[in-house]
């Protein structure tokens, strides 16, 4: 095991933090001034250094550029109103990287890397987080196979990197979602409740359709029969029927297992709402709809955090929403934002101190 005191820094001459305007900087556009690297090679991991952001050299026969063994994830770090840096859940998403890695076939990353090499490398570029409203840090860790060789079987070498971006506020428009009756995310036994490359590069095409129909993203269905809602574009999705929030099982392992969905769960169930985590097909949904019993439908994910859905359409029926009306969306948005401003309590200790 890699004592956290290992990590080798080494420091960039000229910080680029000065050239920047870190108000309303757009997403994933400016990275900092370090990155952390660390490399696997003969089972296990050797070296983990935070040096200067600087571009990778890879052989043209890399396998991640030919066999996708990539994975990924985004976690969010802030600054509290007293300028103390705080990363929201990461050892949640540490234990989904982790899932990921098994089942792409890639080794472990332990948390000595994973956790520790995070906390210094934010400790170090802790400049770098917008102490304004509603900004953010995203923190883009990831995994690539590294081998020089175009065998098809699992690479012996990998790299293990984690970058980072500040973040403007995202305003979550109220979205318009097609139900999607052709193009699948994930099928039982697949890969769908794991954060690979592939998965992203594979339902791509699905939103650029539906955008070509006046719609934001897709609400992805079940691969056999498209009638069991899965997730809705990049984000978890919650149904509100008759006051009861519904979102969906993850039993089946083709949704990601979010961690802003765990966190509303929590949150919604605190605040004495009932929430149900269960199959959910799109009959049902109409039929509730019909009835008069749907009030809300959002999105949830680390981007947006809660994103509204003002609009859902599936073959020729559509239910309109009225987003000033919803009082379950912003009731757990406003409290979840309230405990990471620190104006409620941290009970469950997801304010990760650096
Ligand atoms: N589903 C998919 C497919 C996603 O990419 C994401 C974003 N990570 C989510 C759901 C939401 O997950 P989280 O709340 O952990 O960001």
């Amino acid at each position: 095991m890699i004592d956290a005191l290992e990590i080798q820094v080494t420091r960039t001459a000229k910080s680029k933090l000065q050239d920047l305007n870190l108000e309303g900087i757009p997403f994933g556009k400016y990275f900092t001034d370090h990155m952390l690297v660390a490399e696997y090679a003969d089972g296990e991991w050797k070296t983990v250094e935070i040096k200067p952001y600087q571009p990778l050299e890879l052989d043209p026969s890399t396998s991640v550029l030919h066999y996708g063994q990539a994975i990924f994830e985004g976690i969010k770090a802030y600054k509290g109103d007293d300028g103390a840096p705080f990363i929201f859940r990461p050892y949640d998403n540490f234990k989904r990287f982790n899932k990921s890695a098994a089942r792409m076939n890639m080794p472990e990353v332990p948390e000595e890397i994973f956790i520790e090499g995070m906390r210094q490398l934010i400790e170090l570029e802790a400049d770098w987080i917008p102490a304004i409203k509603e900004h953010s840090m995203y923190i883009r860790p990831f995994m690539i196979s590294t081998d020089p060789m175009l065998g098809v079987r699992p690479a012996e070498t990998y790299k293990f990197i984690i970058i980072l971006s500040p973040g403007g506020p995202y305003y979550a428009q109220p979205m318009k979602i097609a139900v999607e009756e052709k193009f699948t995310r994930a099928a039982p036994g697949g890969v769908g409740f794991s954060k690979n490359a592939g998965n992203y590069g594979g339902s791509m095409i699905a939103a650029t359709e539906a955008k070509k129909q006046g719609y934001d993203q897709v609400l992805w269905t079940d691969a056999f029969e498209h009638k069991w809602l899965q997730e809705v574009g990049m984000m978890n999705v919650f149904f509100v029927i008759d006051g009861v929030a519904v979102t969906p099982s993850l039993e089946e392992g083709t949704i990601l297992e979010g961690v802003t969905r765990a966190t509303v769960v929590t949150l919604l169930k605190e605040a004495g709402h009932k929430v149900e985590e269960r199959r959910i097909s799109i009959d049902e949904l109409i039929e509730a709809h019909k009835a008069g019993k749907v009030s809300e439908i959002f999105g949830t994910g680390t981007a947006a955090v809660i994103a509204p859905i003002r609009e859902l359409k599936y073959k020729d029926y559509v239910m309109s929403f009225d987003v000033d009306a919803m009082k379950v969306a912003p009731e757990v948005k406003a409290t979840l934002t309230a405990i990471r401003e620190g104006k409620q309590e941290d009970k469950h200790n997801w304010l990760f101190k650096i």
